[in-house]
């Protein structure tokens, strides 16, 4: 076998892999979009370094548009293949890629596609469950529950054509038939989906090391979402949460639901979900209840556990501007998550010179991110070319992480029996030489690569 790596190499998007087969037959892994600072988003218009004729299919691992938000420029390359996918990211992915054309077109961005290109894209969309075993070409290949957001994948995936020792390839006599792609790992347990699995035996293994270098906080973040919301409605102000549509915002609302329900919060504190993309995205979480962990199950059975008196959808952009005129203490949870675009923009712009406002980082900042900035403490940033006097409180807290800490990586690693190589990828280079460190020493892997962009490796 042979594994190209195409994005998400040195950064913590762009995920992409081309794997090929000792008889040649190559699938597409994963095609995500770079995001995050302007120079990291200019690699979404580089050239792509593969020939997408030769793809006999491609699987997504889920959702996330670093995993699946540049597969509709695969079809103006002459991909006229299947896209693999569970159900659920089929849905939440139809969303993503449709959002994201719109998006483009709105804020005058380059355009990567448009809606048209999104759509045709979706209709190559082909959903397999969990557990089962589905062949592609050479490969056979499953799809374990990642425990990362609903819907998500790891990938394990055979090269048939070695089976029984009668490889034409070359690579035959190394031994790597079985290669497993994390895609992204969960931070177990998980506030809405199940456990990530473990899987018991691969040969070689591609792994996300976005936390590769921390162990997340042992806070509770419903705590710090109180004492947030609490602050605000003591001095009045606004609590600005930048929140991905994805499963961050339903967490955060799952969280704001118990405490108003446990009265811990008041029940009237207006909180603006300003977001109509999170809000499609929490009716898709809310038809897959069978995908719910046991607690939230729990929840469903009196209701949506993502709904509260005091919630308010925001629809159109002039009623997100709306906003702005009501007085009193209030909550906008609103994307993008690392506050690189969408509707947060706007509000950071008009409310972080305020003291009585509040910021909650509740996810990953990429580097060189407004979000980043203001978590680092910034005291002035520019939005739009405007300089703006950060006089708002900025507040972090990780622990509602979707991704795995360098423990639970490091846990899930160490369960896969008989693991020769190991490739870390979809990490900035301090955490991935930090888990790599850890591995060699720890588990005893030698072999590991921090595979560069487009480098390509025979297994
Ligand atoms: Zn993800």
């Amino acid at each position: 076998m042979k594994i190209k790596f195409l994005g998400a190499a040195g950064t913590v998007t762009g995920s992409s892999y081309a794997l090929t087969s000792s008889s040649g037959k190559s699938i597409l892994i994963d095609l995500g979009m770079f995001q995050g600072h302007a120079k990291i988003e200019e690699l979404n218009y580089a050239p792509y370094d593969y020939d997408c004729t030769r793809f006999i299919g491609a699987v997504l691992t889920h959702a996330h548009l670093d995993h699946c938000g540049r597969l509709p420029i695969l079809l103006p390359k002459g991909f006229r293949k299947q896209i693999f996918m569970t159900p659920a990211t089929r849905d939440l992915t139809e969303l993503s890629l449709l959002d994201s054309a719109k998006v483009a077109i709105q804020d005058s961005m380059k355009i990567l596609y448009d809606k048209q290109l999104a759509q045709k894209t979706i209709d190559r969309f082909k959903t397999v469950n969990y557990g089962d075993e589905t062949p592609i070409g050479d490969f056979a290949v499953r799809f374990r529950d990642a425990g990362h957001i609903l819907g998500s994948a790891i990938l394990e995936i055979e090269d048939m054509s070695t089976r029984g020792g009668s490889a034409v390839g070359g690579s035959a006599g190394s031994g790597i038939r079985k290669i497993v792609f994390s895609g992204d790992l969960g931070n177990f347990p998980e506030d809405l989906v199940f456990q990530t699995e473990f899987i018991d035996k691969a040969d070689a293994v591609v792994m996300e090391s976005t936390y590769g270098d921390r162990l997340h906080s042992e806070e509770d973040p419903s705590e710090v979402i109180k004492e947030e919301i609490n602050a605000v409605e003591k001095s009045g102000g606004t609590l600005l949460i930048p929140a991905f549509a994805l499963e961050r915002t339903q967490e955060v609302l799952h969280k704001i639901m118990h405490l108003k329900k446990t009265g811990k919060i008041r029940g009237q504190t207006p909180i603006f979900l300003d977001s109509p993309m999170a809000e499609s995205a929490t009716e898709i979480y809310l038809d897959y209840p069978k995908l719910f962990n046991d607690h939230l199950r729990q929840d469903f059975k009196s209701g949506s556990p993502f709904v509260f008196p005091g919630l308010e959808n925001i629809k159109r952009r002039n009623e997100s501007y709306a906003i702005r005129h009501i007085k009193g203490p209030k909550v906008i949870i609103a994307g993008s998550g690392m506050m690189t675009g969408g509707r947060i923009v706007g509000h950071a712009a008009y409310y972080l010179s305020n003291s009585s406002t509040r910021l909650l980082i509740v996810g990953y900042q990429g580097e060189e991110t407004l979000g980043r900035e203001l978590m680092e403490g910034k005291k002035e940033v520019v939005i739009d070319g405007v300089n703006i006097q950060v006089k708002a409180s900025v507040n972090t807290t990780l622990g509602m992480s979707s991704h795995a800490d360098q423990g639970q990586l490091m846990d899930w690693l160490g369960h896969i029996q008989n693991v020769k190589k190991v490739f870390l990828t979809h990490g900035e280079d301090g955490p991935r030489k930090a888990l790599s460190e850890i591995i060699s020493k720890e588990i005893g892997i030698k072999d590991i690569t921090l595979p560069v962009l487009n480098e390509e490796v025979a297994l």
